[in-house]
């Protein structure tokens, strides 16, 4: 076989004869294929075959200053040609990466803080919990070890971050999760919450439950909880008001360290700069990633509050050093775009901005709760999801072998609309640059859409 691609084969062959695709079924891409995106324009990406569709997801969660931006991409043309490259071993840095850190412990309000940057949500958060136990094994207690996370929680595909997620396609073919990772309930009240139960009174049970877990597992044992504010690819989920107060509350008694997963709702998704923000905790530690350089170049993030990185310098200076960091850590030419990213950010108004069109967007999709398919609206700001029922008044989710969140999201491809399809729900989180008019046309095509699935 030719190592050249034969001029005759088209994108949709090359990719099913030669790529393994993330999070994809692989026997049933043999038989339907790539949907091969060509180029951006605005909150539009347009396919091999001129056929524009509306970007409903940002595309993976990040892209929030839509699929052109020329100020980004001239960020980019700059830096490559003043320093493409350059690290942050042993006391270098490219100087738009201080500068970056600098900017981003602005605008997180801490100014004591400080970032560390790595190059995928992930890596972030496997970063957070090897620094949570250098922080608990500094301070003479290496057997703080385990880590508690969420049922449906979604953390990255790293052995660690897969080991958080609490998702079981995540799990099944790989053994995992590692041991030492608890799963506790999701705080989702339309699912989980008991019959007549209360919003209030399902977080006090949560807690409660929490709290009976630390017990049993003994909180000598436990080093840290993760959590994202809003749980994205579990479903869009927001937890009930106060819920994360208590569980700071808990932790903060055992001294188990709060980690927020910020990847998703970092840098304004939510309506404010942060998703702990807008659910109202304080986190030892923070991972940003996708909306710090809206996607356009690979870069997260994980902000350190004083009082952790205090303890992680000392442990460095009896060690002679922090052993742990990449390549690529705090790569210039993504710094640079990250540090434009937040420039515009803060031109626009972001938070006021996404706040603003988050209510114009929640507007526009309450009509949807009359529809047979929708049993729940939810979200915050810029970021939504729908979930799907059989049947309203039971909740009852429609079979597994029925695909309706598969159906649901090819429809809408149809009708010009690109959504994330969950399962048992439909995520929107499109870019903050959407105006009213394309949000009224986005939920339109996706009415559509469920119409023609029902
Ligand atoms: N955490 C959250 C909340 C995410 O949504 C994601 C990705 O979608 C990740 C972590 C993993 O990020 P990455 O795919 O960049 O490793």
């Amino acid at each position: 076989p030719s190592l050249h691609t034969p001029p005759t084969s088209t994108i949709a062959q090359v990719d099913r004869r030669y790529h393994l695709h993330s999070q994809t079924n692989m026997r049933r891409h043999q038989r339907q294929g790539p949907l091969v995106i060509e180029r951006g324009d605005g909150v539009h990406v347009i396919d091999e075959h001129g056929q524009a569709y509306i970007e409903g997801m940002s595309g993976l969660w990040c892209a929030s200053l839509g699929f052109s931006n020329r100020r980004l991409a001239g960020a980019a043309q700059r830096q490559l040609e003043t320093l493409p490259y350059y690290h942050t071993f042993n006391h270098r840095v490219p100087a738009v990466t201080a500068r970056l850190a600098e900017r981003i412990c602005e605008l997180a309000k801490m100014p004591e803080a400080k970032v560390f940057f790595a190059c995928s949500g992930s890596e972030a958060n496997d970063s957070m919990i090897k620094m949570a136990w250098a922080y608990h094994r500094a301070r003479g207690n290496p057997q703080k070890r385990k880590v508690i996370a969420h049922q449906r929680g979604f953390h990255g595909s790293t052995v660690m971050g897969a080991s958080l997620s609490g998702l079981p396609n995540m799990h099944a073919a790989f053994g995992l999760p590692l041991d030492g990772v608890i799963h506790v309930d999701c705080p989702h009240h339309y699912r989980n919450g008991q019959a007549g139960e209360s919003e209030a009174e399902f977080c006090a049970r949560l807690v409660n439950q929490l709290e009976k877990r630390i017990e049993a597992e003994g909180p000598q044992n436990i080093a840290a909880f993760i959590s994202e504010p809003i749980m994205g690819a579990g479903g869009v989920i927001v937890p009930p008001a106060g819920y994360f107060a208590a569980v700071q509350a808990l932790l903060a008694r055992h001294d188990i360290l709060m980690l927020a997963d910020e990847i998703i709702c970092g840098f304004g998704r939510t309506g404010q700069w942060f998703g702990h923000q807008t659910m109202g905790f304080t986190p030892d530690l923070m991972a940003c990633a996708k909306s710090l350089s809206a996607g356009y170049q690979p870069i997260s993030c994980v902000l350190v509050s004083a009082p952790v990185y205090a303890v992680l310098e000392e442990q460095s200076s009896e060690l002679d050093g922090f052993g742990h960091g990449f390549t690529y850590s705090g790569h210039p030419v993504a710094a640079a775009v990250a540090l434009e990213a937040l420039d515009i950010y803060r031109e626009m108004n972001v938070p006021l901005h996404t706040a603003a069109m988050g209510r114009e967007l929640h507007q526009c999709l309450s009509p949807l709760l009359d529809h047979p398919l929708i049993g729940e609206i939810r979200g915050i700001g810029l970021v939504a999801g729908l979930e799907l029922v059989e049947d309203k008044a039971s909740r009852a989710s429609f079979p597994a072998r029925l695909a309706i969140g598969a159906q649901v999201e090819l429809a809408a491809r149809r009708h010009g609309l690109i959504v994330r399809n969950m399962g048992d729900a439909i995520a929107l989180a499109p870019p903050y640059i959407i105006d009213a008019e394309q949000i009224r046309e986005m939920v339109a095509r996706l009415r559509a859409a469920l119409d023609e699935v029902y």
